[in-house]
């Protein structure tokens, strides 16, 4: 482990090297191994860090068999036989921020809850940690959160380091050691002492806010979303800029947000229902006037009527309260754009089948259809103009009632 100079000091971010090894992994991707780097491994649940070795791009780190291997953009020059390596202080220092914000509110829900973490995922945007527990309620989110804080703004000093067995035995940890040898076992003293690899600053103020953002179930557990520190901040600032946009557009303050958004809802939803009042007052004066104005065939009242601007379903509505306003009332609605759709109607004191005047109909725009003697509907292609389709039905309900009354 002398080779890991993150372990000496995590907050070297350049340093030199001899070049140990060259390779190429299986994938064509070419590494290198130096004699001690800088550079943290993926592993505890912690990534990688991303640099450069010379001018060349660090793309990814992972140790294999003991060794560290630095997954490089282009393969070292031949005649490279020292480097100088830099890492990606802010990608990392954010990965020491939410590491040891890790640490710090899990110690908070077994302090607080008796709740023990499970899992622990850092990712680009996300952090979670899964903790044994039923369910979290306000009440508790708020004390873990207050209790994380406060450790963080106690400044306490994190130290990590290597411990011998005999020392281990008497340090109060969390939880077990995953590995025999080589135990590093990071501590806040009197808080919180747990074995880890991985990179932590040298106080909890350095850690800056922890904010929980939310949770869901996983598992049986409750799996919760948090930031720490520069991500907690960067979160702030684009809410806050949210919070004044829509504080901006809604014409309030901040404090006032809510109860204008849920004012702003019931106006809505009482304009729709005033809407629909009104659009059915419409129908019904536009019924009103189709009737006086149809054509007395017999003892039928017809109703021809083309439009472009309805759908099937508001023609379907219409004739339904057409006919069952008129009870002799014969409907031949269309409606015409990319399709030309029809719907026949006729209301119960006319003895006419008005899907069997739609069968004879539809040919003329070779269309498909169907529904019952009371009310047919169907679509076909604009091929005719749909006055010369309506006039063609018109005809056949003529003498379908010319027959009746002979
Ligand atoms: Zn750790």
């Amino acid at each position: 482990m002398n080779d890991r100079l993150y372990y000496q000091d995590a907050y070297i971010q350049s340093f030199t090297s001899q070049v140990t090894k060259r390779g190429t992994e299986e994938d064509g991707t070419p590494y290198a191994v130096l004699a001690e780097t800088a550079f943290y491994p993926t592993g505890g649940g912690q990534p990688c860090d991303h640099g450069v070795l010379g001018d060349i791009r660090v793309m990814d780190v992972e140790e294999v068999d003991g060794e560290v291997r630095h997954r490089l953009e282009s393969p070292l020059p031949e005649d490279w036989t020292k480097v100088t390596g830099q890492i990606d202080w802010e990608r990392r220092f954010d990965h020491m921020q939410q590491h040891a914000g890790q640490h710090i509110l899990s110690a908070a829900f077994l302090e607080v809850a008796q709740a023990e973490t499970v899992a622990f995922h850092l990712g680009k945007e996300r952090v979670t940690i899964d903790v044994v527990l039923e369910e979290l309620n306000e009440d508790l989110w708020a004390k873990v959160e207050q209790s994380a804080n406060q450790v963080v703004l106690e400044n306490h000093p994190i130290i990590a380091r290597f411990v011998e067995e005999a020392e281990l035995a008497t340090l109060p940890l969390k939880k077990q050691p995953t590995v025999t040898q080589n135990i590093r076992v990071v501590m806040i003293p009197d808080f919180d002492y747990n074995p880890c690899g991985g990179t932590h600053p040298a106080r909890t103020g350095e850690v800056g806010m922890i904010k929980i953002l939310g949770w869901e179930r996983h598992r049986g557990n409750i799996r919760l979303e948090f930031i720490c520190g520069w991500r907690a901040m960067r979160d702030y600032t684009r809410k806050q800029a949210t919070v004044r946009e829509l504080a901006r557009q809604l014409i309030t303050s901040e404090a006032e947000l809510v109860s204008q958004a849920e004012r702003i809802i019931a106006e809505r939803e009482a304009l729709k229902q005033s809407l629909a009042e009104k659009e059915k007052l419409l129908l019904e004066v536009e019924i009103r006037e189709q009737l006086a104005n149809a054509v007395t065939i017999g003892n039928a009242r017809l109703i021809q009527l083309s439009t472009a601007d309805r759908t099937i379903q508001e023609l379907q509505q219409l004739a339904q309260l057409m006919t069952s306003e008129a009870p002799d009332a014969v409907c031949l609605l269309a409606t015409s754009g990319e399709k030309m759709q029809l719907v026949f109607a006729r209301g119960q004191a006319v003895d006419v089948a008005v899907n069997q005047l739609l069968k004879e109909t539809l040919p003329l725009i070779q269309g498909k259809g169907g529904g019952n003697p009371a009310m047919a509907q169907g679509g076909g292609q604009p091929v005719i103009a749909v006055e010369e389709v309506l006039a063609h039905a018109r005809k056949l309900v003529e003498t379908a009632l010319q027959q009746k009354t002979n």
